[in-house]
C-alpha cells in the first residue's frame, strides 16, 4: 500500500502545487479514503478565484469537497458506526458537524458552530488549512482522511463513478427544489438557471411529481437547455433572447409557475422577473449566490405581498437530501451520465476548473469531474 499522497494544494489565487504528503495513521475511530473520484462546482470556481476569502478560507490548503472514493483502512469504531468496511466504495458529505451539540442533536448538524477543528473556520472539507494536522482535508488529493464525524453514503454496486459525482447536485436539487419548494403532483415548476444544479433541479422537479417544468438559460447555454428537454423540462427559455415573464405566462395558460427556484449566479434580476411570473401564493426558492452584486434596487416588496408569495433562502443539504439523492441517480431512471462531459487528472486540476467555468475556448462543460489517479484508474466503471 501506498505511505504517501499527492496533492494538489492552493497557495494563493488561481496558483496550485503539487505536494507530496505522508499517509496518517489511522486508529479506532477514522479512516483513510483512496479518492477516486470528485466532482467540481460554481463553489471550487470561487475558491479557485480567491472570493472566498471574505469567508475566512485561507492558503494553503487542499480544496476539494465532493470526494468520492474507496476506503482503505478504516478504525473499528468507525466501521461500527458508519457500517463500512475497508474496500467499500463510498460518497462523502462535504460538512459534519460535532454530534454533541444541540444543533446537531436535533438534526441539523450541516449548520453546527463547534466541529471546525481548532485554527479552522470551518468544519467542511476542502476549506480546512494545511497546517491542522493530519492536512489531507481536501478532496484534490489521491488520499482523503475522514474524521471521525464524517457522514459517508455507500455506493451501489457497479455505479460509475462519473455518474455518483453527480451526487452533490442531486442532493440539492433534491433539498432546494423537491423538499425546500413544498413542490406538489400536478404543479409547475421554473428553474432559473441551466448548469449542474438546474439539470437535477428538472430531474428532482420530475420526481417529485410536477406537471409542467420551465428551464431558463442564457443563448451560449444551448447545450445545457437542450440537456433539460431530454431530462424532461417541456419547455426552455433563452433569456437573453426573450422576454422571460412574457414566456413563461404563455407557457402557463397567464397563471405562472407554483415554484420557482433560482439557481443563477451573480444576476438579480432573475429574481425580480420571478416576482413578477409567480402565480399568486406560489414559494421562490433563492439558492444563486449573488456575490458583490447581493443587493437589489429592482426588488418590489410590494409585490410580494400583494401575491402572498413565499420567498425562501437555501444553502447546502444533508442525509435527508444525499439520501435519495444517490438512489436516485443508482436507479437510472434518467439519462444523468449526459451530464458528465470532462475528467481531468490531479495536475489539471486547474484547467479542470476553467473547463468548469467556461474559460477554455471551444468547451462546453456541464459536470467536470477530478481523477486523481488519473483517468485509466478510474474503478467500478459500468
Ligand atoms: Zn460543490
Ligand atoms: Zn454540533
Amino acid at each position: 500500500m501506498a505511505t504517501t499522497a499527492r496533492a494538489a494544494v492552493q497557495v494563493a489565487d488561481r496558483t496550485f502545487e503539487i505536494r507530496e504528503f505522508d499517509l496518517p495513521e489511522i486508529s479506532t475511530d477514522d479512516a483513510l479514503l483512496r479518492v477516486d473520484a470528485g466532482g467540481l462546482c460554481g463553489s471550487d470556481v470561487e475558491q479557485y478565484d480567491g472570493e472566498l476569502a471574505s469567508l475566512g478560507v485561507t492558503y494553503p490548503l487542499i480544496p476539494g469537497h465532493e470526494p468520492l472514493g474507496t476506503i482503505v483502512e478504516i478504525g473499528e469504531g468507525a466501521a461500527r458506526r458508519w457500517g463500512v468496511e475497508a474496500g467499500d466504495r463510498v460518497a462523502v458529505e462535504p460538512v459534519f458537524g460535532c454530534g454533541s451539540c444541540r444543533t446537531c442533536l436535533v438534526g441539523d448538524y450541516r449548520r453546527c458552530r463547534r466541529a471546525a477543528p481548532p485554527g479552522a473556520i470551518a468544519s467542511a472539507y476542502g476549506a480546512i488549512p494545511l497546517a491542522i494536522e493530519p492536512s489531507l482535508w481536501g478532496g484534490f488529493a489521491e488520499y482523503l482522511y475522514l474524521g471521525p464525524r464524517t457522514v459517508l453514503h455507500k455506493l451501489g454496486a457497479g455505479l460509475p463513478f462519473e455518474l455518483a459525482a453527480l451526487y452533490q447536485p442531486m442532493a440539492a436539487a433534491i433539498r432546494w427544489c423537491a423538499h425546500d419548494s413544498g413542490i406538489k403532483v400536478g404543479d409547475t415548476a421554473l428553474i432559473l438557471g441551466a448548469g449542474q444544479r438546474g439539470l437535477c433541479s428538472v430531474v428532482a422537479a420530475r420526481a417529485a411529481g410536477a406537471e409542467n417544468v420551465i428551464v431558463t438559460g442564457l443563448a451560449r447555454d444551448a447545450h445545457k437547455l437542450a440537456l433539460a428537454r431530454e431530462l424532461g423540462a417541456d419547455a426552455t427559455i433563452v433569456v437573453d433572447q426573450e422576454d422571460m415573464v412574457a414566456a413563461v405566462r404563455d407557457l402557463t395558460g397567464g397563471e405562472g409557475p407554483d415554484v420557482t427556484i433560482d439557481l443563477t449566479p451573480v444576476a438579480t434580476q432573475p429574481i425580480a422577473d420571478a416576482i413578477e411570473a409567480a402565480k399568486p401564493g406560489g414559494t421562490i426558492v433563492l439558492a444563486g449566490l449573488k456575490g458583490s452584486a447581493s443587493t437589489m434596487p429592482e426588488f418590489s416588496p410590494d409585490r410580494v405581498v400583494m401575491k402572498e408569495l413565499t420567498l425562501k433562502g437555501v444553502f447546502a443539504q444533508d442525509i435527508r437530501a444525499f439520501e435519495p439523492a444517490l438512489r436516485l441517480i443508482e436507479s437510472r431512471k434518467y439519462p444523468l451520465e449526459k451530464l458528465h462531459t470532462h475528467t481531468f487528472g490531479l495536475d489539471d486540476v486547474a484547467l479542470a476548473i476553467e473547463t468548469l467555468a467556461g474559460r477554455v475556448p471551444g468547451e462546453d462543460a456541464v459536470h467536470v469531474m477530478l481523477a486523481p489517479h488519473g483517468n485509466g484508474a478510474v474503478a467500478g466503471g459500468a
